[in-house]
C-alpha cells in the first residue's frame, strides 16, 4: 500500500490541503494563509491540523 499524499483542511482559512506524507508532530505551512500548522493526527490519509502560534512558542523546559 502506498499513499502518495495526505489531505487535510486548514483550521484557519479552511483551504483543502494536499501534502506529502507527514507524521504526527510535524509542522507545515498553509500555502493560503501562511500559518504554521502542526499535525495532530493522521488517520486514513486524513490530517488533523492545529494552528501553531510560532511567535508565542513556549521554549520552556
Ligand atoms: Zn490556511
Amino acid at each position: 500500500m502506498s499513499t502518495a499524499t495526505l489531505s487535510g483542511v486548514c483550521p484557519e482559512c479552511e483551504t483543502d490541503l494536499t501534502v506529502p506524507p507527514v507524521v504526527q508532530g510535524e509542522t507545515l505551512a498553509c500555502p493560503e494563509c501562511m500559518l504554521t500548522l502542526r499535525v495532530e493526527d493522521v488517520q486514513g490519509g486524513q490530517l488533523t491540523l492545529q494552528m501553531v502560534e510560532v511567535q508565542l512558542r513556549d521554549w520552556g523546559q
